[in-house]
């Protein structure tokens, strides 16, 4: 595995791509992804030929998505499914549509699911997927032109037993019933197992909904009960309305916690006396925003994070925790629904201040849990009950929390360099055991 293991694994790409990374900004997440990397590998004693090879995804796939508009012209966009490492099982990871893609968050992502899988300890690689677009400009015709023609087109690298995809930021069940439908029909009959996050009706799994929120409920759970506080009235804040947020509230909400402030990428609102989540719910459905929600005052996206709270939970995009607002946040508990939403700097920042931040590739990792369940389901045919699946899940994420707690408190590390801790040491092992083909 040492010497020139990155030049073979450069060798096993297929790009049709070029790295954009060397001209962008510091910030850029691709190298936030590789830093935290470079910390971690350090800490852990990871072999210099490893750690070069982990540095680097496997395999990038960029496609032309033409699709034909409502207006009858058409229409190119670009696609990505990046595979970062395939060791420990065929690559997962979402797909997520969004105007500002790039491919450089592609890999970060695909980089994160690797570590985020080998966390929680399920047999998955870590792969991702995007296509530069607006969803919310775009009529369900559109989106399922978009989808079917992009799954055709990334095709020829996913698989059930090759690289699975699921929902993402602006994704849905129904996007992944066409994933499923596209990849059934060209290869002539049904495989379920080549994306999770689906509906129930064709193969989907009972709880993968709320999946990432209750991942996430139950390592905030476990985080409260560490640094010894009362769960009863402990506020919430949530940046972020979707998946993850929305069902966050409403099952933080149920065990007892108070939800004090809540936005969406319109805006937000707050009430130190706690929210009506139902009430925001059925607003947010009703007119698509949480903005001129009557139970609260009003507050900014941004201003979410530094409210007055003792659990935030970011639940948007990346890099929204900075140095800037990093020593103005109140809370002791952040936990990461978003994937990458602290930079690095502002990490250091809150463990010098005694927040304990739960890292995204723990406090999500619910999600790509009961997608693992949901493919296994597919597999055999065979479907669980739902307090069946709830009970695993919590299983799976209280022990991914022990084990990164103990590795944090032996190395006297924050949470995030912990969790990395288990799991680069468990891809390692396995990139390490395969040895290097041929
Ligand atoms: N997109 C989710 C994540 O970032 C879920 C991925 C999956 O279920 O495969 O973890």
């Amino acid at each position: 595995m040492q010497g020139n293991a990155r030049e073979r694994s450069n060798a096993l790409r297929v790009t049709t791509s070029i790295d954009r990374s060397a001209t962008q900004s510091a910030e850029n997440v691709w190298e936030m992804a590789q830093q935290q990397l470079d910390e971690v590998a350090h800490l852990i004693g990871l072999s210099e030929g490893i750690h070069l090879y982990l540095r680097q995804p496997k395999r990038i796939l960029e496609v032309s998505v033409p699709v034909r508009m409502d207006d009858n012209r058409v229409r190119i966009f670009t696609g990505f499914r990046v595979q970062h490492n395939m060791s420990r099982g065929p690559g997962k990871g979402g797909i997520r549509f969004h105007p500002d893609v790039t491919l450089d968050e592609v890999k970060a992502l695909a980089m994160w699911m690797t570590w985020k899988c080998a966390l929680v300890n399920i047999p998955f690689g870590g792969a991702k997927g995007g296509v530069i677009c607006d969803p919310k400009a775009m009529s369900m015709q559109e989106l399922e032109n978009l989808t079917r023609r992009f799954t055709s087109e990334i095709s020829v690298i996913i698989g059930p037993e090759k690289d699975i995809p699921a929902p993402d930021v602006y994704t849905t069940p129904q996007i992944m019933a066409w994933i499923m439908d596209t990849f059934s029909m060209q290869k002539g009959y049904s495989i379920p197992g080549v994306v999770t996050g689906k509906p129930i009706a064709i193969g989907g799994s009972l709880g993968r909904d709320k999946a990432t929120a209750r991942g996430c409920l139950y390592v905030v759970d476990e985080a409260m009960s560490v640094t010894k506080q009362p769960i009863e009235g402990a506020r919430v804040a949530i940046q972020g309305f979707g998946n993850a947020g929305m069902h966050a509230a409403t099952l933080m909400a149920e065990r007892g916690y108070r939800i004090v402030a809540a936005s969406d990428s319109r805006g937000g609102v707050a009430n130190p006396t706690g929210l009506d989540v139902r009430g925001l719910i059925a607003h947010k459905l009703e007119t698509g925003s949480l903005v001129g929600f009557g139970g609260g005052e009003k507050i900014s996206n941004k201003d979410v994070l530094e409210y007055e709270c003792d659990v935030l939970v970011p639940a948007a995009l990346e890099k929204v925790i900075t140095r800037e607002n990093a020593p103005r946040i109140r809370a002791k508990i952040v936990a990461e629904a978003a994937n990458g939403p602290t930079l690095p700097e502002a990490d250091a920042i809150l463990h010098d201040r005694g927040i304990m931040v739960l890292p995204d590739i723990l406090a999500n990792a619910g999600g790509v849990t009961v997608s693992y369940f949901e493919w296994v389901q597919d597999l055999q045919e065979n479907f669980w009950e739902e307090d069946e699946i709830n009970a695993r899940l919590k299983q799976k994420m209280t022990r991914a929390f022990r084990e990164t707690h103990e590795q944090a408190t032996r190395h006297g590390v924050d949470m995030r360099r912990g969790a990395y801790a288990v799991a680069v040491d468990r891809v390692a092992e396995a990139t390490k055991l395969r040895g290097l083909y041929p």
